[in-house]
C-alpha cells in the first residue's frame, strides 16, 4: 500500500487519487499547506506528504517543521531514487519507531507532592542504538520532543558513528529548584526511564536544562537500579566514565564547522565580529572556541534578554558570565547589573551588526525579520549551534541571500559525536587524552562538512541545508532498505 508521497510520483494529485489508498489521500486531496513568503516553489509530493503527515499528528507544529525542511530536500532527491521513494522510506523515519511517556510524581523540600510528564521518543535505530539528550524545560511537549528525535536521527547520521536518533525529557523546570529537589526528580524520572534504556539500546544525553549536576543523579539512579556500571548515558563526570572535551564539543564544534565554511570558500573566521545567542553550554563554548581563534563575540543573551559586548567579551569575562550562569544559576540581567554592562531586556543578538551569527539558546529564535536584519547588516555566516532556531522563513532567506548557512544537524553535531566517542571509550574502558578527542571532533566536523559538499553543491555553490538533509537521509536509507519492510 502506497502512502500520500509514493503514491504522487506524477505531478498530479487528482490524476492518483483514485489509483492508491482511499483513506490517506482522500481527506487531503489538495494543498493544504500554504506556502508562506520566502518559500520556494511547493512540488505536489510535498504538499500531499505534509498533509498526510499533518493528519496523523494534528497541532505538533515543531515537529511538522523539523519534517518540512527534511522533505523539501528529500523529496526531490529520491525521485530521481526511486528505491527509497518505493520502499517509503521517509515516511518510515517521520514515524518514529517507539514513543514513551510516563508519569513522573516526586516531593519537594516542604513536602509537597508534583507531577510532571517524562518522554523518552525512539525515533530510528537502522544505524546503531538509540542516542539523544533529555530536556528539562516547561516548554517541553510530545510535538518538541518528536522534531528533537526526527533530526537526532539525520545528525546522528552525518557524523558516521553507529548512532540512531532519539531524545526525551520533562515538561519539570529545574530553575529555582534546590539541588535535593533536582535529585528527587531525576531519581523519580529515571525509576521509569531505566526499562526503556541501556548500553546497547538507548544512551540518553543532556540538552537545555540537563547538564553535569543531573547527569550524575540520573546516572546514580540507574546505577542503584541496575546493579551495573555501564556507558548507558554519556556527558558523565571525568571522573566517572565521562569524556573530556564532551562539554565543550558541541560549541567547540560549531565553530569548527563555520572554520570549515569559511575555509572552503577561502576565508578564516579570525577577526570577524560573531554574534553569538544563549549563555548556556553551547554558547559558553562556542564563545570560548571564537575567542581562541581571534574572533570576536559582540553578544550573549538569555531568556531575560541580551549583553552588547561593544568591546568584545573577554576571556575574564566570559569565566565570569560561566561562574554566574553553572555556579550561581543566575539571570544575564543581574549579571549585568552587578557587572557594570548595559542590559537590553527582552532584545535577541540580531540586531548587532556582525559577520557571523551563532544562535545557540533554543528552537525558533532567529524569524525572518531577525533574518533580513543580519543580511541587512552584512551577516554573510550563519553556524547554528542550537537544534532548529531559524524559522522556516528566516533559512529560506538565509538560503536564497546564497550565504553560509549551516544547519544545526550538520553544525552541532560535534556535541552527539563527542558522546559517541565517550560511549566508545566506555566500551574499550579507556579514557583518551584532550587533544586526542578534540582531534577526532575536528575530523569528525571536517568530514560532515565534506558530506555536505558532496551532496549540496549546486552550481558551483554549496548549499548545506541540501547537503545535510541529503547525506544524513542516504545512510539511514541504505541501512533500512538493507533489513527489509519492518
Ligand atoms: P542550556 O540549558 O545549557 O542553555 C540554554 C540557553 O538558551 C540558556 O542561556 C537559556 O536561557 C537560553 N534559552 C533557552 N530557552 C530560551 C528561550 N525560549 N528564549 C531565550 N533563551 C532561551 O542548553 P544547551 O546549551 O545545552 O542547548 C542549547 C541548544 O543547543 C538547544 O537547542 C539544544 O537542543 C542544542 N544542542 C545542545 C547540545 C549539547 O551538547 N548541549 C548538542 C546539540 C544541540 P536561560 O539561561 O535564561 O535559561
Amino acid at each position: 500500500m502506497y502512502s500520500a508521497f509514493a503514491s504522487h510520483r506524477n505531478d498530479s494529485v487528482l490524476g492518483l487519487i483514485g489509483s492508491q489508498d482511499s483513506t490517506l489521500i482522500a481527506a487531503h486531496p489538495v494543498a493544504r499547506t500554504q506556502a508562506t513568503s520566502n518559500q520556494p516553489y511547493t512540488p505536489v509530493e510535498l504538499v500531499a506528504f505534509m498533509d498526510s503527515l499533518e493528519d496523523r499528528n494534528p497541532g505538533q507544529t515543531e515537529f511538522l517543521q523539523a519534517v518540512r525542511e527534511v522533505a523539501e530536500k528529500v523529496i526531490p532527491f529520491t525521485r530521481e531514487h526511486p528505491e527509497y521513494e518505493e520502499a517509503q522510506i521517509l515516511e518510515r523515519i517521520a514515524e518514529p519507531d517507539r514513543v514513551i511517556h510516563f508519569r513522573v510524581t516526586w516531593e519537594d523540600d516542604n513536602g509537597a507532592i508534583h507531577v510532571n510528564r517524562g518522554y523518552r521518543i525512539q525515533a530510528n535505530n537502522a544505524i546503531g542504538p538509540y542516542k539523544g539528550g533529555l530536556r528539562f524545560d516547561p516548554s517541553v511537549t510530545l510535538s518538541v520532543l518528536k522534531f528533537l528525535a526526527f533530526e537526532q536521527v539525520f545528525k546522528n547520521s552525518l557524523t558516521t558513528l553507529p548512532m540512531g536518533g532519539a531524545k526525551g525529557g520533562s515538561d519539570f523546570d529545574p530553575k529555582g529548584k534546590s539541588n535535593a529537589e533536582v535529585m528527587r526528580f531525576c531519581q523519580s524520572f529515571m525509576t521509569e526511564l531505566q526499562r526503556h534504556i541501556g548500553a546497547d539500546t538507548d544512551i540518553p544525553a543532556g540538552d537545555i536544562g540537563v547538564g553535569g549536576r543531573e547527569i550524575g543523579f540520573l546516572f546514580g539512579q540507574y546505577k542503584r537500579l541496575r546493579n551495573e556500571f555501564t556507558g548507558v548515558l554519556t556527558g558523565k563526570g571525568v571522573g566517572w566514565g565521562g569524556s573530556l572535551i564532551r562539554s565543550e564539543a558541541t560549541g567547540y564544534g560549531t565553530v569548527y564547522f563555520a572554520q570549515e565554511m569559511l575555509k572552503h570558500k577561502g576565508e578564516s573566521i579570525e577577526g570577524k565580529g560573531c554574534v553569538v545567542s544563549g549563555s548556556g553550554n553551547v554558547s559558553q563554548y562556542t564563545a570560548e572556541k571564537l575567542l581562541t581563534l581571534g574572533a570576536t563575540v559582540l553578544t550573549l543573551s538569555d531568556r531575560s534578554g541580551m549583553i552588547h559586548f561593544k568591546d568584545g567579551l573577554t576571556e575574564e569575562q566570559l569565566a565570569a558570565v560561566m561562574h554566574h550562569k553553572n555556579e550561581v544559576r543566575g539571570t544575564l540581567a543581574e549579571f549585568a547589573s552587578t557587572n557594570g554592562f548595559v542590559f537590553h531586556a527582552d532584545k535577541k543578538p540580531w540586531i548587532v551588526p556582525c559577520d557571523c551569527a551563532f544562535p545557540s539558546a533554543t528552537q525558533n529564535e532567529l524569524d525572518d525579520n531577525d533574518a533580513k536584519t543580519l543580511l541587512d547588516n552584512g551577516c554573510d555566516v550563519v553556524s547554528e549551534g542550537a537544534n532548529m532556531p531559524s524559522t522556516p522563513e528566516a533559512a529560506h532567506r538565509f538560503e536564497e541571500a546564497g550565504i553560509l548557512f549551516g544547519p544545526g544537524k550538520a553544525a552541532n553535531a560535534g556535541g552527539v559525536a563527542t558522546s559517541g566517542l565517550e560511549m566508545s571509550q566506555n566500551s574499550l574502558r579507556l579514557s583518551w587524552p584532550r587533544e586526542e578527542v578534540d582531534e577526532k571532533l575536528r575530523g569528525i566536523m571536517h568530514s560532515i562538512h565534506e558530506t555536505c559538499v558532496q551532496y549540496g553543491t549546486e552550481n558551483g555553490r554549496v548549499n548545506y541545508v541540501t547537503g545535510a538533509n541529503i547525506g544524513g537521509f542516504v545512510r539511514v536509507a541504505d541501512a533500512m532498505l538493507a533489513y527489509g519492510v519492518m
